[in-house]
């Protein structure tokens, strides 16, 4: 079986590469160094439609194939994590709104996201809660004809700059899914800083108190809110995470392979040398194994396979894995130049830490896919 892209998917990969290395990699360690993603670049961004991305062409959005996507985020991920963060958590809102939202927020609010006149963001982890997100504490009442929220959320990527947000709070005991605006009273967001990685990411923490928000705000339905809509939302951001790690470790790839063919030691070039060959051809290696398992997993969400969710989680859990290992081999190469702030790979080796982290940490996705394969070996052996 032959895998290519199509000439469509490589032309808009050389938009995507154009866009990132004349827009974010160049400024991508000032963005690390404030902590702040630049109002001009976001918008910048928006007007090449990248928000947009896999938001439907009758929605306003592109329309993208996932695998399209993929490529985006692998740019993206090549030139700044923190940058990639804002299309993972924007389209985890929209995808969530496009897969669960009522008609009414489909056409009202997808247009917005398209345009990047709305930021979106995704609010299920609390201070207390992390991996087990379906006991959440935050919790929505019905009253009359409002839903009334309180809670804390914590470590919200893109939560200074973004206009809505996606929060999962306890509603009759149940966890469930509801869109809160930034302006809305009792909602107040505080920036967190002083990160490992993804420094530029923008992250808050949200309190929310007796947020008065419209019924029709809720998404899906009462006790959907995790396995459904969190669930749709995560698969997506996973597949960023994946997509974007492979581009991380490019540009790790990309720094070694420059260094070692100007550093000399030992009166030879460091490339020269055969267990600095080792740590390149690994990261080689890493990089084509994890780009194949987001093509699998992106062409499998195209083709609307149900097989799509455990190959994203695959291909997340591979790519961040090999992300850090090649950011750290990187670091290696460059040795006390490794960790200087001169050189992007002490950024890089602290962002991929993140990747392993995010989007359900990597301990979760190796529960999920055992449990996957097993439910799935358990059918075969059925048939
Ligand atoms: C930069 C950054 C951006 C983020 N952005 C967002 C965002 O936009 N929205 C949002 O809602 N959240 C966000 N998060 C939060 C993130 O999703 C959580 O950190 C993650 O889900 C893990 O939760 P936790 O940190 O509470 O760790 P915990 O759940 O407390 O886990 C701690 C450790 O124990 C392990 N562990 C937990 N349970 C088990 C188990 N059963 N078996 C084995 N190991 C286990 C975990 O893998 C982890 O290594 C972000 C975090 C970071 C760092």
């Amino acid at each position: 079986m032959k895998i290519e892209l199509t000439t469509e998917q490589l032309e808009q990969q050389e938009v995507f590469r154009v866009f990132v290395d004349k827009e974010v990699v160049p400024c991508a360690d000032q963005f690390d160094k404030e902590e702040r993603l630049p109002s001009e670049l976001i918008g910048k961004i928006a007007e090449n439609g990248f928000l947009a991305a896999t938001i439907p062409e009758s929605n306003g959005g592109k329309g993208m194939d996932m695998v399209t996507h993929g490529l985006l985020c692998e740019e993206f991920g090549s030139g700044s994590a923190s940058v990639l963060s804002l299309f993972t958590v924007h389209g985890m809102l929209a995808q969530a709104i496009l897969q669960w939202g009522s008609p009414e927020q489909r056409s009202h609010l997808l247009p917005q996201l398209a345009s990047g006149k709305k930021i979106g963001a995704f609010g299920l982890t609390e201070p207390d809660i992390g991996s087990d997100a379906k006991s959440v504490q935050t919790t929505a009442k019905l009253d009359g004809a409002s839903y009334v929220l309180n809670g804390t959320k914590k470590w919200i990527s893109c939560g200074q700059i973004a206009d809505i947000f996606l929060i999962i709070a306890q509603c009759e005991g149940k966890p469930t899914a509801f869109l809160v605006e930034k302006d809305c009273p009792g909602l107040t967001i505080k920036p967190i800083t002083g990160l490992l990685g993804f420094k530029a990411a923008m992250l808050a923490e949200l309190s929310i108190e007796e947020c008065s928000i419209p019924q029709e705000n809720l998404v899906g339905r009462i006790g959907f809110g995790f396995s459904h809509v969190a669930g749709t939302a995560l698969d997506y951001g996973r597949y960023c995470v994946a997509a974007g790690s492979v581009g991380l470790a490019r540009a790790c790839l990309e720094a070694c392979l420059s260094y070692t063919s100007e550093r000399q030691q030992f009166g030879s070039l460091l490339k020269g040398h055969q267990l600095i060959q080792q740590m390149l051809t690994n990261m080689i290696a890493g990089i084509q194994a994890a780009r194949l398992l987001y093509f699998q997993a992106g062409y499998l969400k195209d083709t609307l396979d149900p097989e799509s969710i455990t190959a994203s989680a695959i291909a997340k859990y591979f790519a961040s894995t090999m992300a850090v290992k090649a950011a750290s081999d990187a670091v290696q190469i460059h040795g006390a130049n490794g960790c200087s702030d001169e050189y992007p790979v002490q950024r890089y080796y602290r962002d991929a830490k993140i990747m392993e982290i995010i989007e359900g940490s990597n301990q979760m996705q190796q529960i999920m896919i055992s449990k996957y394969i097993g439910i799935s070996a358990r059918k075969k052996g059925r048939k």
